[in-house]
């Protein structure tokens, strides 16, 4: 009997931006049966860790030390490695919709006639945000939430007029190096020189740093380690300081305007919600 033919599938897949632990489970379900991965630079080793010692691993990143892989390469590999067959999966930093060329991948995918689906991940921004506790529309400050790239597809600096307001949280991802440049930005778009900046890199990785400033000062903060991801908005301002009667004792009675909600090991029957 003729062995039936493997249709082979591609698996745009996001890494989120560098914990395991925020890998969806369906990524880590795809990537453990994986024949061939083919990933960015920014794909954090401990998620690499993950890949089986069978699969065909390939950094195809744009700083992966070897020579240059083109976008039109990175085409060839996904679709002659589904035509042989494989489980392909291309993974990229984040979420693979968000500041990559996952368009012209999946462009050329469709035209190939190759299968493809697309697993989400953590984008960075939120997976920063997190780390630094950032509450990103806070209602009291923020009514839009702004994901703004300082580099486009041609590496020129991006006009962001248009998308800066006072009542808006920005993200900039791949700040780069020139903080003056986006410090001078952020003002023309009327944005206050007191406005709280947080600057993340490797954010949710052991490395991860975290750095404050206003937009006043952000010219002359030093350059952290790439990657790295700008917030910039009323709701990265510090949290408020523990009060020191809440420093002294951890338990205490309630306010007159508290309500202390009591809770039993095991709720009962009717309690439970299916
Ligand atoms: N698809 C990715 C973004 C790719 S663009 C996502 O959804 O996150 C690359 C930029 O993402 C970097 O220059 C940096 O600004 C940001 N970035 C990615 N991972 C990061 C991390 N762990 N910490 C901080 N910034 C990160």
């Amino acid at each position: 009997m003729n062995k039936p033919i493997m249709k082979g599938k591609v698996y745009l897949m996001g890494a989120g931006p560098g914990d395991p632990d925020l890998l969806t489970v369906q990524a880590v379900r795809i990537l453990r049966a994986a024949e061939v991965v083919l990933h960015d630079h920014l794909v954090a080793p401990a998620i690499l860790e993950l890949i089986p010692a069978w699969t065909q691993v390939r950094n195809v990143g744009k700083r992966c030390g070897c020579e240059g892989i083109s976008q039109d390469q990175i085409h060839s590999l996904l679709i002659s490695a589904a035509r042989e067959g494989h489980q392909v999966v291309r993974l990229k930093g984040g979420d693979p919709l968000l500041f990559g060329r996952v368009g012209e991948e999946m462009e050329a995918l469709a035209r190939a006639g190759i299968d493809f689906e697309v697993i989400p991940g953590v984008t960075s921004a939120m997976g920063a945000a997190a780390a630094a506790k950032i509450p990103l529309t806070d209602r009291r400050f923020a009514s839009k939430l702004v994901f703004v790239s300082n580099h486009s597809a041609g590496h020129t600096a991006t006009n962001w007029e248009d998308v800066i307001s006072q009542d808006a949280t920005h993200v900039v991802y791949m700040p780069g190096t020139n903080h003056t440049e986006i410090a001078a930005k952020l003002s023309a778009g009327g944005l206050d020189g007191r406005t709280p900046c947080l600057i993340v890199t490797h954010a949710t990785q052991p490395q991860q740093q975290i750095q404050r400033t206003t937009l006043r000062e952000l010219a002359l903060t030093p350059r952290l380690p790439a990657p790295a991801l700008l917030i910039v908005g009323e709701v990265a301002r510090p949290l408020p300081p523990l009060q020191d009667d809440e420093k002294t004792s951890s338990r205490r009675t309630a306010e007159p305007h508290e309500e202390i909600l009591h809770l039993t090991d095991t709720p009962a029957k009717s309690e439970i919600i299916v």
